[in-house]
């Protein structure tokens, strides 16, 4: 990290440009790794989201010998007992593109949730984030969430994941949320401004 800079430790080219957006106001710049020397991806064996974004921010930091940010979040859905959590992002277990395999976990979600009745289908993101330095020790880990319940079919073009599927109080997706909108209110945006102050320095 530099006096006025992270870097965000992801795989995950929508996580860099939504925490791009959310810290570049603060007059935070904020790094991705570097495509053509990627370190090893840290083993994500943890069994909370918390954990997890520990995992990553230490595996990243060590391997890159930088401050790292690193984020894991995903998809709590109360009438399926917390699924599919912290396994969101590989829920339906197919898919070799990114896309694929978020078409592949929304058409899963809905299929469980189909007789799920209206009153029973609330959900949230939750994103925790962790920031840690190079030698491993933890900065500070942060948590957001950002509620709604689950739509019967996808709405919207924005964002990633589960954004088409998340129906907020106001009656539309994630995914018809202007982006800039999703940056203020979302699990990440509420995480990632936690620990704003500490990255400015
Ligand atoms: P991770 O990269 O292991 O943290 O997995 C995150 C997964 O959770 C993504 O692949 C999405 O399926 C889901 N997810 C997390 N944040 C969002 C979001 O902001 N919108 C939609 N889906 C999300």
């Amino acid at each position: 990290m530099t006096a006025d800079g992270v870097l965000l430790a992801s795989s995950n080219p929508h996580k860099l440009e939504e925490v791009t957006a959310i810290l570049s106001p603060l007059g935070i710049a904020v790094t991705g790794l570097d495509p053509q020397n990627l370190p090893p991806e840290p083993v994500e064996d943890a069994d909370t989201f918390e954990g997890n974004a520990r995992l990553k921010a230490i595996g990243y930091a060590k391997a890159t010998g930088q401050r790292c940010m690193a984020d894991d979040s995903g998809l709590e859905v109360d009438a399926l007992g917390g699924k599919p959590g912290i396994h969101s992002a590989r829920y339906a277990g197919i898919g070799e593109t990114r896309d694929e395999r978020d078409a592949a976990n929304n058409n899963k979600l809905m299929r469980c949730m189909a007789d799920v009745p209206d009153g029973q289908r609330a959900a949230r993101f939750v994103c925790c984030m962790c920031l840690a330095d190079p030698d491993g020790t933890i900065i500070a880990e942060a948590r957001g969430v950002f509620e709604g319940t689950i739509a019967r079919t996808p709405r919207g073009e924005h964002g990633f994941g589960y954004d088409p599927l998340l129906l907020l109080p106001e009656g539309i997706s994630s995914a018809e949320l202007p982006p800039e909108e999703k940056n203020i209110r979302s699990h990440r945006a509420e995480a990632t401004r936690s620990l704003a102050t500490l990255l400015a320095h």
